[in-house]
């Protein structure tokens, strides 16, 4: 009930008024006066009783028909919600109802999510029209759950880009701001490193090396390897029959023939190499394949498909268990893709001159070399590391990998980094590596076509499918990301030997803003 100025003035008035009538009552019995003999101010006041008397029944007569008709349609579906989602409904409307203006069909449309009579995922099919599923969706969801999404945006997005292919039942999207680095200087070109982070330092410590290699003549990159990997798992009734699949894949005669049942899956796929593994009757079967200028993943399993259908008619004893039997081995790490690689295999390095170690990098190549030999290496064998021979590749693979719009689970073995410093030129000048050998991207599928993820592809001159050369842009992108990474090892491992580490983090990366809970 809503208590406005009108309704107190009303009250007021009708509680004086009975007040004076009973007084003006109770002396007319004391002086036996006849009660209809009244005075002018007694019938003021009746006449203000009988007002006042029919302005609250008229109120208050109003408020409960509205009340009443809201029981029986709305109000019922509400109380349906209420035993549905908890008793959470009174928290929910003072969040939800208040910020989000609905419109009456919407209103509908969110009854429905939140009951449970329309399901979430079906939103888009249904509304066919992607922003108003997710306005419709994110509404239903803060009422379901008594929790605000302010300050996740909603606007600004195209929401059809994603349907079927980025993201399922979007309620809003995730800023990452975007940093640069650069330029850097690879095998003489000059690239403008798109990094999205939200840790502070991290741009700027890349950046520094960029211009340490910049200022000491670039770095050089190779691409050693390109394949993507799926390895299916299949059973036989014995180790025997399952060592005879094992040999009839590994016979070179018989790659030809599975391999053009392989690539049908794309005109972009080739298969490259096949490796077993045996455990027991159980065999796992590793395909290695280039994918063009697509990461691959998709294109690989499309491919061991057909290979398993074709070997079906051979090998009918052959129980196929899964599609993928972990040896392959995607977004876990596996010495596996350590050892034999997994996408793009880069080596890249650089010499950096004993005077820019100093100018730029505020350290010696003796500092530096002994810290790589004592940390990446010796330390990372005493951790018992895997792929892990590095300061932080994963800081800038994961960063680049955001901004262009890969796969981040891949970060797990796409960080795979072995970095080397060696002092060359008679002890003078530092020579700087790392070997990367699961460098998983693409430039096209997945995220890379998305407006954001695309214009960092652009900025890197290697957006989408390159017409001339198939894959080559992908490549470039592996190798892109080996000297982004070469740069970032150099810096950090300078301001560790320099002692700069904690003092520049203390200074770039703690916020000393209150951040005690605003909500
Ligand atoms: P992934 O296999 O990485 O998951 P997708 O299958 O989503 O990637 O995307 C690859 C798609 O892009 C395929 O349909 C392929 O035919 C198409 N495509 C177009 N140009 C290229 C190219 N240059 N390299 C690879 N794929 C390409």
């Amino acid at each position: 009930m809503v208590v406005d100025t009108r309704n107190v003035v009303f009250f007021t008035v009708f509680f004086f008024v009975v007040h004076y009538l009973l007084i003006r009552w109770r002396e007319k019995i004391r002086n036996s006066t006849p009660i209809h003999v009244v005075t002018v101010s007694e019938m003021a006041a009746i006449i203000t009783f009988v007002g006042s008397c029919i302005y609250l029944l008229l109120y208050f007569g109003t408020t409960l028909v509205h009340h009443t008709h809201f029981s029986d349609d709305e109000e019922a579906e509400e109380t349906k919600n209420h035993s549905a989602i908890g008793c959470k409904f009174d928290v929910l409307l003072t969040h939800a109802e208040k910020k989000e203006t609905t419109t009456g069909e919407d209103e509908e449309v969110i009854q429905a999510v939140v009951s449970g009579k329309t399901p979430s995922y079906l939103l888009e099919s249904k509304l066919g029209d992607c922003k108003r599923a997710v306005f419709i969706r994110r509404v239903a969801l803060e009422r379901i759950t008594g929790k605000s999404l302010e300050g996740l945006p909603v606007d600004g997005f195209d929401y059809e880009s994603i349907l079927g292919q980025c993201c399922e039942m979007p309620v809003g999207y995730v800023q990452i701001p975007v940093g640069i680095a650069g330029p850097l200087l690879l095998d003489g070109m000059e690239f403008s490193v798109p990094m999205a982070t939200t840790e502070g330092c991290l741009v700027a410590s890349t950046n520094r090396g960029c211009k340490a290699i910049y200022v000491s003549g670039g770095a050089t990159s190779v691409l050693l390897k390109d394949g993507m990997t799926r390895a299916p798992i299949v059973r036989f009734a014995t180790a025997k029959r399952a060592a005879d699949l094992k040999f009839f894949l590994e016979e070179p005669l018989n790659f030809q023939n599975l391999a053009s049942v392989f690539d049908r899956s794309s005109r972009f796929a080739k298969l490259r190499k096949i490796q077993c593994a045996i455990a027991g009757r159980n065999l796992y079967i590793r395909f290695t394949c280039s994918t063009g200028d697509a990461m691959g993943m998709n294109m690989v399993s499309k491919g061991v498909q057909n290979v398993l259908e074709y070997l079906q008619a051979n090998f009918p004893d052959m129980d196929v268990i899964g599609i993928s039997g972990n040896y392959c081995s995607d977004k876990k790490p596996a010495a596996v893709n350590w050892i034999e690689g997994r996408g793009k295999s880069v080596v890249c390095e650089a010499i950096i001159t004993e005077d820019v170690v100093k100018k730029v990098l505020k350290t010696t190549v003796a500092s530096l070399v002994e810290l790589n030999m004592l940390k990446n290496l010796t330390g990372s064998a005493m951790a018992g590391a895997l792929g892990g021979f590095n300061a932080h590749a994963s800081n800038i693979v994961s960063a680049v990998f955001l901004a262009t719009g890969q796969d981040p689970a891949q970060n797990i073995e796409s960080s795979h980094c072995i970095t080397m410093m060696e002092a060359v030129n008679g002890g003078r000048d530092l020579h700087v590596s790392v070997t990367m050998p699961s460098i998983e991207v693409g430039t096209v599928g997945g995220g890379t076509q998305l407006a954001s993820q695309s214009a960092c592809l652009n900025l890197l001159g290697v957006k989408g499918a390159n017409k001339e050369w198939a894959g080559s842009n992908a490549r470039q992108l592996a190798k892109v990301v080996a000297a982004a990474v070469l740069a970032g090892e150099l810096s950090l491992m300078s301001a560790i030997a320099a002692g700069q580490l904690v003092k520049s983090h203390m200074k770039y990366n703690r916020s000393n803003k209150d951040i005690s809970a605003k909500f």
